[in-house]
């Protein structure tokens, strides 16, 4: 079946709240190939979700292995690949425990839950501080949470306990504690806001202040973890050129993404403190951790840890940066300047982003939109040079062409 045949059939039963045209049948690291047989450079990773690029071998293997030991068993019993995969996660992490989950927006929904539990056992507050900008996830409470305008049309009244705050701004935080608040929630990276970066002094400052108020400090580390910057959490690597004398932590981190390399998987850490708060019977999920999903996530992690996929994200990140760096400075009537870490990159435009998107994916590079006119770039970990080069080339010659503001 063509492009056009696909996208016929798909459009007479698929619901149409995703816009799309192009079918893809299959991938290989960092290239994929749509119906009609055209290639293209992936520097989206399937939303930050792609870590080994597509097909990788041991992945495959992993997955044929498990498929065929056991597949799912219910929460009524452990699992070893479940029992390794937290062990790992705590031991990359600090001190807490895991609850496994099938997707980002239930990580979420487990740190809202954590969040009201503690402010019900500490005084009975409920609400949560979140910042404009932000994004977590499209459930009820997911899209009450997210400071953007658009996730919310049409869906109200807004699930209550969620207040709104510029982010990066430390004081809008204290200014909007009140005797209700029960945590801080924000990403380290924003990534559909449009890759913005905590700053140092936002992410220490909000330490302290959560600490004197007693409010938990939760991370939604979804887009920005899992090594995507270098380090295993985004924050760790914000924070690595401070001199801290313990290392930094939040009260609980959600992540999913590229936790299973694209099988679908979610996590939040709780630190151990709070890990009583979501005693028998308070919270669960009929596939969480599931051992195939856990087999994947151990399988990325291998590798990741095995081929210093770390290394690669923070080297490559830094060669791509430079390389948009340059070409914005070529182009400053188009581009308006270049945000992120390691492999977490966005470029913002002057002009609407959208045909700039679309002009990629005719030349060859799927690269993905976010807000405020800006293109991510979420490549696989383990990017090679020429993969990355080709990708920047047919960048440089998209944005050549493309009309300037003025
Ligand atoms: C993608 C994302 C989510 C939601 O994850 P889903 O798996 O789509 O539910 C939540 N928070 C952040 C920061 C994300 O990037």
């Amino acid at each position: 079946m063509t492009n056009q045949e696909s996208l016929k059939k798909a459009q007479s039963c698929l619901l149409g709240n995703y816009r799309r045209e192009i079918t893809m049948v299959r991938g290989s690291g960092s290239e994929i190939w749509d119906a009609d047989g055209k290639r293209y450079l992936d520097m989206g990773g399937g939303v930050a979700v792609n870590s080994l690029g597509h097909a990788h071998p041991e992945l495959v293997h992993a997955l044929a292995t498990q498929a065929a030991t056991l597949v799912h068993c219910s929460n009524y019993f452990h699992n070893p690949q479940a029992t390794r995969l937290a062990e790992r996660l705590v031991q990359l992490t600090g001190p807490g425990r895991m609850f496994f989950c099938n997707s980002g927006l239930e990580a979420d929904e487990a740190l809202f839950k954590l969040a009201r539990k503690f402010g019900h056992e500490t005084g009975g507050r409920h609400v949560i501080i979140t910042t404009l900008g932000s994004f977590h996830g499209r459930s009820l409470a997911g899209i009450s949470a997210t400071g953007q305008e658009k996730v919310k049309v049409g869906f109200g009244p807004p699930t209550p306990g969620f207040v709104h705050v510029p982010f990066n701004d430390l004081q809008a935080v204290a200014d909007a504690i009140t005797a209700e608040t029960c945590a801080v929630l924000i990403e380290g990276i924003q990534g559909e806001g449009g890759i913005y970066c905590a700053t140092a002094e936002y992410l220490l400052g909000l330490r302290e202040l959560c600490d004197k108020h007693q409010l938990l400090l939760l991370i939604d580390a979804i887009q920005c973890g899992m090594y995507r910057t270098g380090c295993f959490q985004s924050t760790t690597r914000i924070l690595e050129e401070q001199e801290l004398a313990e290392p930094w932590l939040p009260d609980a981190i959600s992540m999913a993404k590229s936790l299973g390399g694209g099988v679908p998987i979610g996590a939040t850490w709780i630190a151990e403190k709070y890990t009583e708060l979501l005693g028998p019977g308070s919270h669960g999920t009929t596939f969480g951790g599931n051992p195939l999903a856990c087999a994947a996530a151990n399988c990325v992690l291998d590798v990741i840890e095995r081929d210093r996929l770390d290394v690669n994200a923070r080297r490559q990140g830094e060669r791509l940066a430079s390389r948009l760096a340059v070409i914005a400075a070529n182009h400053p009537r188009k581009i308006k300047e270049c945000r992120g870490l390691g492999l977490m990159l966005g470029v913002a435009f002057h002009i609407d982003a959208g045909p700039v998107q679309a002009a990629c994916l005719q030349a060859g590079l799927i690269l993905l939109p976010a807000g405020g006119n800006t293109l991510r770039w979420l490549p696989a970990l383990n990017v090679d040079d020429d993969s990355l080069d080709e990708a920047v080339e047919i960048f440089e010659e998209v944005v050549k062409l493309l009309p300037s503001e003025n």
